[in-house]
This record gives C-alpha cells, structure tokens and sequence, in this order.
C-alpha cells in the first residue's frame, strides 16, 4: 500500500472515528463503512493509537473477540482541512518541501495547475473566471 493510499485511509478513518464520538465504533463497522480489509485497517488504526488520535477498547462482541475504537482528545484538536484542499496535489508530493522552501516554482508544475484548472471552487472563491 502506499504512502499517499494509507494517509487518505488514516483520514477516513479518523473522520469515521470521530464522527462515532464518545460511544466509539466497533472495528468491523470502520472496515465496513470504508470497504477495507480488516488486515490493512488493523495496520493503520495501531499506528493512530500509537499517534495518540485513537483508542482501541478490547471487547466481545456476539462471542468474539475485538475492539471499540474511541477517539482521544488529540483527534478533536486536529485542525481540519475542508475537503476542496485536501485535492491539492502538493498534500501528497514528494516535492512538497522543495516547493515551500523554494526550490521549484509550483507554477511551472503539471500537477498544480491542472488541479488550480479543474478546480471550479477554488476558482470561484479566490475570484477568478471560469
Ligand atoms: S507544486 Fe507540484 S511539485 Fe510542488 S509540491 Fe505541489 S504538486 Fe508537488
């Protein structure tokens, strides 16, 4: 799995989490809402709980063994990034610090502008023409 599909589970995992509140969700429920095999999603949700965002509570449930994840207070305090931004290119590239010190002129790359041309809400709010 890569690094970009693992960041973009761990979010969806953490807004399923999070909306779940302090009741939390059972474990089979996360992999059910987000179509993923328990095997990747258990991975994922032990590195959050080492992160600090999640909790994971052990429990039986209908004979068997397993877990209710809570989230943590740090999970609250995480800023949240409106969905429109999450789409920009730069969140999941490996030239991100070469951008933002820079190095390279994100002007002249490919991949922003097609997401700054695509972009009809991002056009919208800054004023531009479509
Ligand atoms: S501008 Fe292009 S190269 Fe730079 S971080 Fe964004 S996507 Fe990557």
């Amino acid at each position: 799995m890569s690094k970009e599909i693992a960041d973009v589970i761990e979010r969806r995992i953490l807004d399923v989490v999070r909306k779940a509140g302090e009741k939390g969700i059972l474990q089979r429920e996360i992999w059910a809402k987000l179509s993923i095999d328990s095997r990747k999603g258990h991975r994922i949700l032990k590195h959050l709980e080492a992160q600090g965002y999640i909790e994971r509570i052990p429990v039986t449930y209908r004979g068997r063994r397993t877990y209710i994840v809570k989230p943590t207070s740090k999970l609250f305090a995480v800023v949240r990034i409106p969905p429109v931004l999450e789409e920009i290119p730069c969140f999941y590239c490996e030239h991100l610090p070469h951008c933002s010190s820079g190095y390279r002129d994100p002007l002249s790359c490919e991949k922003f502008i097609a997401w700054l041309k695509a972009s009809k809400t991002v056009r919208a709010s800054v004023g531009v023409a479509t």
